[in-house]
């Protein structure tokens, strides 16, 4: 059988690091005897100075027919100006929409070769393996909003079902990991916590081999930095997540390293947690791992493939212990190289 992956490079490093992760899916698909079909379309600033809006109707439905999408990034202070309905990131929000994503994977994984690179002691970091899984659909962003002079409020909103289906992927994902899950709430004072907590307690309870913890929102954010190796996946509301993930992903030392998935009813989109960088944009030296890292997750994720996917990482790690270094990493002692580079020593290893 083979699979359809609409790729979306969008502005600034998007172009350069998609183009590594194509040929690490390419390479990958070749050695696995998988067949993939790839096919390229405008999203972002680009899409604005060519079409005039954000996500053009045929990169959309290109979106919806593909087993995937993997996105570059959007934006740029080149279309600051811009309406804000106009604006680019408009074009990830249109497709969360679309494809009804409610859920947020963002790994962070402390590679054994970057240890010394964390703001933490390594002796602290050394093995961290978290995944955070963020609600993206509901809550605080999506509730009723208002203003009035000297007054403003935000509604947070969560149904048993948006709570539900977001712990099943978290109890989903750790049954292949140490099972073990996180969830994160406030229910000391929040209405909907309170909700979420009974909500992930009952849903867990149909996993076998799940170990389901409570952690106050606060608390978490603490052992975060003080004991993050206590943590297997993390499953929490969009807001929460949103902050959570940030904090976690500076653990790692480079935000150039770090994959996302978000998933849900259809197809799943694919993307690196970092921007479109538009200070090092067509300089050939932006970091594309947290690309191809967004690469394994789609071969796990939307195409079941979880040994292609495992080779892929492993190429990374290899790559990394042997001492190659983009220019966000770079340290004396070690061999520096460019974008392609990086991605030659990866198909290289592959
Ligand atoms: P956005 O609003 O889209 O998140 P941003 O301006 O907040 O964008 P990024 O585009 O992620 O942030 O860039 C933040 C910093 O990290 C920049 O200095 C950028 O050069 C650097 N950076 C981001 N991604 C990479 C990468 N893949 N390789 C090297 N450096 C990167
Ligand atoms: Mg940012």
């Amino acid at each position: 059988m083979s699979h359809h992956i609409v790729i979306i490079p969008g502005d600034g490093i998007g172009v350069e690091i998609t183009a590594v992760a194509r040929q690490v899916l390419e390479k990958t698909a070749a050695k696995a005897g998988l067949a993939l079909t790839f096919e390229e379309k405008p999203a972002g600033g680009t899409a604005i100075d060519k079409m005039g809006v954000p996500l053009p109707e045929e990169t959309l439905a290109a979106a919806r027919q593909a087993d995937a999408v993997l996105l570059g990034a959007v934006g740029g202070p080149a279309w600051d100006q811009v309406a804000p309905e106009l604006r680019p990131e408009r074009a990830i929000l249109g497709l969360r929409k679309a494809l009804g994503l409610y859920a947020n994977l963002r790994p962070v994984k402390v590679s054994p070769a970057l240890a010394d690179y964390s703001p933490l002691k390594p002796e602290l970091v050394a093995g961290v393996d978290i995944l955070i899984v963020r609600e993206l659909n509901g809550g605080i962003y999506y509730g009723e909003k208002g203003s009035e002079k000297d007054r403003a409020w935000d509604t947070e909103v969560y149904s048993a079902m948006e709570v539900e289906r977001i712990v099943a992927v978290a109890c989903q994902a750790a049954k292949v990991r140490r099972g073990k899950v996180t969830s994160v709430d406030k229910a000391n004072v929040l209405a909907t916590s309170r909700l979420w907590r009974q909500t992930a307690g009952t849903v867990a309870a149909k996993f076998t081999d799940i170990n389901l913890d409570h952690l106050y929102v606060d608390n978490c954010a603490m052992q975060l930095v003080l004991a993050p190796r206590q943590f297997d996946v993390i499953v929490t509301s969009n807001l929460f997540g949103d902050i959570l993930s940030d904090e976690a992903a500076v653990l790692t030392g480079s935000i150039g390293l770090l994959p996302s998935a978000s998933i849900g009813d259809g197809t799943g989109l694919y993307e690196p947690i970092h921007g479109s960088a538009p200070d090092i944009a067509g300089r050939g030296i932006a970091n594309p791992i947290g690309t191809v890292l967004s690469a394994a997750m789609l071969l796990r994720h939307s195409l079941g493939e979880d040994e292609a996917a495992c080779r892929v990482e492993q190429a990374v790690e290899a790559v990394l212990k042997d001492g190659y270094r983009t220019a966000d990493l770079y340290r004396p002692g070690f061999t520096k190289v460019s974008t392609m580079e990086m991605g030659r020593q990866i198909l290289d290893r592959l």
